[in-house]
């Protein structure tokens, strides 16, 4: 795919899906990663003014390397940056709270990781005044957690895929939008090398062994011989997403009683991690 046509094709899903108003306040998620940066970069060159915030996740060199690069990344494309240290909000490092609450829960190491990033980008996004929050997940990750809700037995955890996510309004959550929905990861990282952004190309050290990742490898191996089969599952799952959503408006939305953020649950998982540490 030539560079004009990728940049196309994630124009096009950012207008037919109405993923941001003209005006409105956008933040990327950048963790230094093609996806998010790719992210940052276009919506700068479509004109929509990005913000962008980092989390430091204190995880050694690979850390330390990718904050680098997001600070290299926004200074070169004038996009303002708003960085976050994990360890300052939650009191301890990642690797700390990943083993001490691994060992005492049955969560997953990288669902511990998931769970506290993304309920503090959401908090930071709102308090910056986000009316939208750029991620960088793109066709393969949502590929992938769509089979994986499936696998599971819950295809209800699926409420959060699509282009937007964000079930209705509301003042604590920010909708969050994902402009590489449509696009192969392939396709990402071949656009990210042919405009050399500074980004690491790796994986997070910790990934080995998650389960997302053996779901990675047997998805590309069929892809071999079905070379839409991504966008298949992607699009199919579309068509039943709007029944799961009609199912969840039902139910009013809640919050947590600890720290205020939506939850489905009386006290978020963010929070019951972050009671382990106390
Ligand atoms: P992941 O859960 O690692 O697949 O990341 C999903 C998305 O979350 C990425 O595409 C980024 O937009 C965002 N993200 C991940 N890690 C960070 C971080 N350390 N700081 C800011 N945003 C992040
Ligand atoms: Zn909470």
């Amino acid at each position: 795919m030539k560079s004009q046509e990728f940049e196309s094709q994630v124009l096009k899903t950012i207008r037919e899906n109405s993923l941001i108003k003209k005006g409105e306040k956008v933040i990327v998620a950048m963790s230094g990663g093609k996806d998010s940066t790719t992210v940052a970069y276009l919506l700068k060159k479509f004109g929509y003014n990005p913000e962008a915030l980092h989390i430091n996740l204190h995880m050694g060199k690979w850390s330390d390397d990718n904050m680098e690069n997001v600070k290299t990344m926004c200074r070169q494309n004038k996009i303002p940056l708003h960085i976050f240290s994990i360890k300052k909000e939650m009191g301890n490092t990642i690797c700390y709270i990943k083993q001490v609450v691994g060992s005492e829960t049955n969560y997953k190491q990288c669902t511990i990781c998931g769970i506290l990033r993304r309920w503090l980008i959401n908090k930071k996004a709102r308090s910056l005044g986000a009316k939208k929050l750029a991620t960088g997940h793109n066709l393969d990750d949502e590929a992938q957690t769509a089979l994986m809700n499936l696998f599971k037995g819950n295809i209800m955890l699926g409420i959060n895929s699509g282009p937007k996510v964000g079930l209705f309004e509301d003042r604590m959550f920010v909708t969050r939008i994902k402009p590489l929905y449509y696009c192969k990861e392939d396709d990402v990282r071949k656009y990210a090398q042919s405009m050399s952004f500074p980004v690491l190309y790796q994986r997070c050290p910790c990934v080995m062994g998650a389960y997302r990742h053996e779901v990675r490898n047997h998805l590309n191996e069929l892809e071999k011989k079905n070379p839409k089969l991504k966008e298949n599952i992607v699009k199919s799952f579309s068509k039943i997403l709007p029944l799961l959503r009609e199912q969840v408006k039902t139910n009013s939305i809640r919050y947590c009683k600890e720290c205020g953020e939506p939850s489905r649950n009386d006290v978020c998982k963010a929070c019951q991690i972050r009671m382990k540490i106390r």
